[in-house]
């Protein structure tokens, strides 16, 4: 793992490319910083072209024999994978935490979530099973099977370095693919982590490889015609982007955008529990999720009260290093990161919105340089602001009061990011209206953040997804394979194999 120096010169973080770690001869590089004492942490490389093309001659190298393996043995690979990531789980979390800065339980939390889809992977000889349609015609038998497409790659975001790659790659490669994995260049040690500990659960080199870089990589993966299919987490405008250039080059193309996340309290919800999960889902990793809640919808008569307690616990927040004890949110990402949010209070503040806590300016003891903010809390946010429209990613609550359940539903199917939303009621009627009516992709009913389980697929929908396909589940299967159908039938002479008109029977 990349060295830390206290003087400030950092180690290079290398690319994991066939099977072994490489070229840190980079003519540029980008800084990653521990975010809770603002140090410089490490040195990515940030690839060019022929590096990225060398990853993908590695993985289109290595994916016809790995497509062979038959499935069992690929989901033992995966199976081991699943026991490495076991017991090097504190290990991961710290590596997580020391890029990232979210709280140590908090990135064991995203190893967990992630590794549930290798443990859902391992199931892939029966997620392959194929169909079989006997005797379709005279002596004729028909089926089907899916096979996987070549090189995939991967494109991921800063706020889950773990987690988020490891909703494409273990199925992926499950699926007889190989892969190449562009993590975010701002934490990217975790997936050289991953990359050494699946070569030490058997995969053979070159199924798995990893490049650093930013956008110049990405367009070099998106031009490279031996890669049948790309997995975008990230921005809306870098997904729509992606998405549109990936499919141009004819490409099967999955691009998860960003988020706004309302959770709508009624007024018949039990206030306590509203409190606390709006708390959490807002505030946990310092709202840098893509299924924050960073929009409380206030229904009727319940406005006054919520805000007050809301109030009251975002002032009460626990903040500081991710690695202290009993610290409920770090620091941000990165300076840059904490400056663009810090903005949109201040925007906030100028379009006429209440700022009634107010996090800037806090100072950490012992951590003056790290990049924290406190919670900050937004009353009277009306729908034409851009603190309402635009994701902010921190940790900025909104509130937003209407009247009643079909004003918050207007008010949610109006906004053009589709992730996540919620609802707090203690009415099974409410709740059912609200999540059959909502254009959301994933519902919650006090529930806070509904992350669908890994054998479900995680997909938000509007300009929240570009494409078909849900992250892992079914559609993880779909996307990472192409079915192919065959009609056979085994005759005994030539009799009636001239067909000169469409058969019917
Ligand atoms: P980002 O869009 O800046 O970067 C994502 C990836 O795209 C990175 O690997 C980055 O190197 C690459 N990239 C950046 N600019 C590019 C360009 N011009 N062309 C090609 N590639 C480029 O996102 P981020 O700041 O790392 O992550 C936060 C965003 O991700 C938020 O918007 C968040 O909502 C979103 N996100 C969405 C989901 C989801 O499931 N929908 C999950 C996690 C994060």
């Amino acid at each position: 793992m990349p060295s830390t120096d206290p003087a400030g010169a950092a180690a290079p973080v290398a690319h994991f490319i066939n099977g072994r770690r490489a070229g840190v001869a980079s003519a540029r590089w980008g800084d990653v910083f521990d975010p809770a004492s603002g140090r410089l942490r490490a040195r990515v490389p940030l690839a060019c072209a022929a590096t990225v093309g060398e990853a993908v001659a590695a993985a289109a190298a290595a994916q016809p024999a790995w497509a062979e393996w038959p499935p069992l043995r690929r989901a033992r690979v995966l199976f081991r994978c699943r026991e490495l990531l076991e017991r090097r789980l504190d290990a991961l979390a710290a590596i997580v935490t020391g890029e990232h800065g979210k709280t140590l339980e908090d990135a064991r939390g995203e190893v967990v979530r992630g590794m549930e889809v290798v443990e859902f992977a391992c199931g892939i000889p029966q997620l392959l099973k194929g169909e079989f349609s006997g005797q379709i015609g005279d002596g004729l038998d028909s089926w089907s099977m899916r096979q996987p497409l070549g090189v995939c790659a991967g494109v991921t975001p800063f706020n889950f370095p773990a987690m988020v790659p490891m909703w494409m790659w273990p199925l992926a490669i499950a699926c007889g693919n190989a892969f190449v994995l562009k993590p975010s260049e701002r934490d990217p040690s975790a997936s050289l982590f991953v990359a050494e500990l699946l070569a030490e659960a058997g995969l053979p080199k070159g199924v798995f490889n990893v490049v650093h870089g930013d956008g110049e990589a990405v367009d070099a993966l998106l031009r490279d015609a031996r890669v049948a299919a790309l997995s975008f987490v990230g921005s809306t405008a870098v997904a729509e982007r992606v998405y549109a250039a990936g499919c141009a080059q004819g490409k099967r193309v999955q691009a998860l955008g960003g988020a706004k996340n309302h959770l709508v309290v009624m007024p018949d919800a039990d206030l306590e529990q509203a409190v606390e999960a709006l708390v959490g889902a807002a505030y946990g990793s310092a709202g840098e999720r893509c299924m924050a809640i960073s929009v409380a919808v206030a229904v009727g008569g319940v406005a006054d009260e919520l805000v007050d307690r809301l109030a009251a616990r975002v002032r009460a927040l626990r903040i500081g290093p991710g690695t202290a004890p009993g610290v409920e949110m770090g620091p941000l990402v990165t300076r840059r990161h904490l400056e663009t949010v810090c903005g949109y209070v201040e925007l906030g503040v100028a379009e006429g919105a209440r700022l009634l806590v107010d996090g800037r300016g806090l100072t950490v003891p012992g951590h003056e340089d790290g990049f924290f903010l406190g919670g900050c809390l937004f009353d009277g946010v009306t729908a034409d602001m851009r603190i309402y429209r635009e994701e902010i990613f921190g940790p900025v609550l909104c509130v937003v009061r209407v009247p009643d359940l079909a004003a918050a539903l207007r008010l949610i199917n109006a906004h053009e990011l589709a992730n996540g939303t919620a609802v707090f009621t203690r009415s099974g009627g409410v709740a059912r209206e609200f999540a059959r009516r909502v254009e959301v992709g994933m519902v919650g009913v006090n529930v806070p953040i509904p992350v669908p389980m890994a054998f479900h697929g995680f997909a938000g929908w509007k300009r929240s997804l570009f494409g078909d396909h849900a992250m892992h589940g079914p559609d993880g299967v779909r996307f990472y394979t192409r079915p192919k159908t065959v009609t056979g039938r085994w005759p005994q002479d030539a009799a009636d194999m001239a067909h000169f008109a469409m058969p019917t029977h």
